[in-house]
Parts: structure tokens; sequence; C-alpha cells
């Protein structure tokens, strides 16, 4: 580094690592666009960089241990390089972090738009760069932008931070902070901003986005934002990212259903079926009103694709509990589920209870319930067979076969002689193979 630093570039390259959620990619987006207008150069992952910022995840201890390797690997791919390490691990381990990786600069889940400023700084001069800073009651949501993402057809729009839930398995709150809603405006001006650069499709996003307006005191403030975004000149589909069960009102849904440009897929964290283990995990619904706030959805969009996650071998989960899940599963019919072993996470309030699952249990209960969600998923896909759909093409697989989604979440593969990208197009559905609709 005393090379680098005596040697100033006039350009610096720089790479991204982003682990995690949605809301890390966006914020990875986010600050390579405020870098590149500082003067840096973004370079594709992987290069070898003067400047590696690796954004971190602190959801389960293995995603921690990768966030590790990858600060590890920077300084061994260059080993002059400044290595920066910002977000959720930072936040939650910052200190030991810096004690027992190669780390220059360290920046928590805040000041991420200081990242320009700490890299200068740290060029000039070696000393190490920390920007760490504990959350304090109520906080101001950090404005970082973007007006265009290195995917050319879905823009991934954070709304919100933080959350209020402490769901007793999860560290986020601790890391993230109480909800900060982004302002209504801002949101807008961003999305009419992605729409000009050519996007359709835009997914709105956050840590706990069914909180969205709650720090202002304004209950329907999440559909007010949908149908003003439904207003968006070149905005041509609307989708939202994990929603809580209890944000589906029958006023949310009539209003949500009735706007031409909102996806019908919903994708409503369950977690378990069985009321016991919901209660023990701090979630803030049963299993009852789960079901009735689906068939609400079904009511106003009947083909809506309703996705979830579950988590198996909850500390305490008895094999009735685990069946409770399973017929559950069997009643609602997921289009798709995400199912998660249970993981100890240190610092949360489940990492503390008794009986912990064996993990030979966990692992049945994994492989019993992906089978299942398996066959659901091809029943619902079969609905569609024969039927003509429009579809959002995204990219090219292989010469002259395209992939794209449905509206309401389904993957689809065209064949097609001309180029389709970032197109809407109707769709034939012909047959159902290795997950997903063959269409023409
Ligand atoms: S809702 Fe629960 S699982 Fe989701 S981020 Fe908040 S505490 Fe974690």
């Amino acid at each position: 580094m005393n090379k680098q630093a005596s040697n100033i570039k006039e350009k610096y390259t720089v790479s991204f690592t982003t682990l995690g959620c949605k809301v890390n990619q966006f914020e990875s987006e986010a600050m390579t666009e405020l870098l590149e207008q500082e003067g840096f150069v973004v370079v594709p992952h992987g290069e070898i960089s003067d400047i590696y910022i690796i954004n971190t995840c602190a959801v389960t201890k293995e995603s921690e241990r990768k966030s590790r390797q990858f600060i590890n690997k920077a300084k061994r791919m260059n080993p002059e390089a400044v290595v920066v390490a910002v977000g959720c691990s930072v936040q939650l381990n910052g200190e030991n972090l810096s004690k027992e990786t190669d780390v220059d600069i360290i920046i928590g889940t805040k000041h991420k738009s200081n990242i320009g400023k700490l890299i200068k700084e740290r060029l000039k001069d070696i000393k190490f760069e920390s920007q760490v800073e504990e959350f304090c009651g109520r906080e101001d949501f950090e404005e970082l932008k973007i007006s265009t993402v290195h995917d050319k057809t879905r823009a991934n729009i954070k709304i919100q931070d933080g959350c209020s839930q402490f769901c007793s398995y999860c560290i986020i709150p601790y890391v993230r902070g109480p909800i900060r809603s982004r302002s209504h405006d801002y949101i807008l001006d961003e999305i009419s901003k992605v729409a000009s650069n050519g996007y359709k499709e835009i997914v709105l996003n956050g840590i706990h986005i069914s909180s969205y307006g709650k720090d202002f005191h304004q209950q329907d403030a999440l559909i007010k934002l949908i149908e003003d975004i439904n207003e968006i000149k070149g905005i041509e589909r609307i989708r939202l990212g994990s929603l809580e069960p209890k944000l589906i009102t029958e006023d949310f849904v009539k209003r949500y259903s009735s706007l031409d440009k909102t996806c019908d897929h919903f994708h409503l964290s369950l977690q378990s079926g069985s009321e016991s283990v919901l209660k023990r995990m701090n979630r803030k619904y049963t299993a009852d009103e789960y079901k009735n706030n689906v068939d609400l959805i079904r009511k106003y969009l009947p083909d809506a694709g309703i996705t979830t996650d579950i988590i198996v071998g909850f500390p305490g989960e008895t094999d009735d509990e685990f069946n409770e899940t399973i017929e559950f599963v069997k009643a609602i019919k997921f289009s798709r589920i995400h199912v998660f072993k249970y993981s100890v996470r240190e610092g949360t309030k489940a990492a503390e209870m008794k009986n912990q699952v064996d993990e030979a249990i966990k692992s049945q209960r994994s492989r019993t319930l992906i089978d299942l969600a398996d066959s659901f998923s091809r029943d619902f896909m079969k609905k569609f067979e024969g039927k003509t759909i429009p579809v959002l093409v995204e990219t090219e697989k292989k010469e002259n076969i395209f992939e794209g989604y449905t509206t309401n979440y389904l993957k689809v593969l065209l064949k097609s002689d001309i180029n389709i990208k970032n197109k809407i197009v109707n769709a034939r559905i012909k047959c159902v193979k290795n997950d997903y609709l063959w269409g023409e």
C-alpha cells in the first residue's frame, strides 16, 4: 500500500462482490453509480482491480464465513489493493473482521454513501478507515440512488430499510436497525429515471416492505405508492418483494388487482404452518389468517402465483408440528417454496432455545417438503399448458432460445429467430419441462 499511496493514479479500478439479499444488490448498484460519478472505473466481479468492495451478509453463519472468504481472496488477488467490507456482517462483527482479516476500510449498514470519500482518504493516507455506527432509536432513511442497472430488463428498487419485527430466529433487526421508509417522491423520481433508460419491470424491495410508511403513520402508504408507480410511462410491470401476510387486506388486494401493471405474484413469507411453531418464531400471524389472506388474493387474482419460504427443524419442532406444516402446504398449493433448514444464529432468541433439532431430521424434513413443493409447482405450471400468456423476455439462453417470466413468476423458454430480448411477447405454452414452461 505504501507504493500505492505515493503513486496516486488518475483512474482506479473497483470491483464488487455482493452477498445476500436484493437490498444488498440494490445498494451495490447504487454504490457503483456513486463511485463512477467520482471517477472510479467499475470492472466486473472477479477481475483484478485496485479496490475490492465486499458487500457482506450476516443472515446465517455461513454467509458471514463467505464474506470473510471474499475479503481474504481479494488481498490474495492483489496484495496492493484497498479492500473495503460494507454491510450487515460489518455492522454485526466489524471489530473482529478488522482483527481477523486484512480489510482496509469497514462501513456498517449506515453511511454507504460515504464510500467514495473513505476510499479517497485511504488512497492518500494509509490508515485504517472505519465507519460503523450503532442504531439509536429513530433513524433516517439513507438515500442511495440508481438510474440504471446491469440487468437490462428488471430494476430492483429499494423503498425501505430496517425491520422491527424481531422474529426469534433472525439477526436482521439488530444489523439493519428500525424501519424507515424512503420518500414517496424520491422513489417515483428514481423509477421514472429507470423507465427512461428502458427498463420495463420494477421490483419493490426492502428489508420489510410491508412496513412501508408505518414510520410516518400512513397505513395505506404501500398501495398508494404502487398506484402512483402504475402511472409512470414506460414501466409495464410492477412486482413486489417478500411480503408479510398481514399486509393483505381486502382493500389492498382490490386496489392492487384493479391496476393494469401489477403482477399477480405474491411472495408471502410463511416459515411454518404450525401455530405453536409460529408463536415460538414470534411471527405476527396465525396459519388461519395466512390462509384467509391467500383466499382473498385468489378471489381477485385467480391465477396468482403464491410463493413462500419455510424453515424446517426450528428448535423444538416435533413430528406433529412438522406434519401441520405439510397439511398446510397441501391446503394452500404454493406455486413455489424455498425450503430452509433452521441454522443457529448467535445473538437471537432461537439460538438459546432448548430442544435444537437433529441435523439428520432437518435434512429428512427438508427433502419431504421439497418433494411436495415440486409436485405443487408442476401442477401449477401445468394449468397454463395450451394457454397464451404474456412473457417479459429477459435473456437469450443460447442461440434463438430466450428466457423470460410470466406475470405470476413462471419461467418460460421461447424459440425465436428474431431478437425478442426486453420485449413483452404473447407466448403459447406447449408443455412443462424441467422447471420451465416451453412456449412459442
Ligand atoms: S420480518 Fe422477521 S425474518 Fe424478516 S427481517 Fe424482520 S425479523 Fe427477520
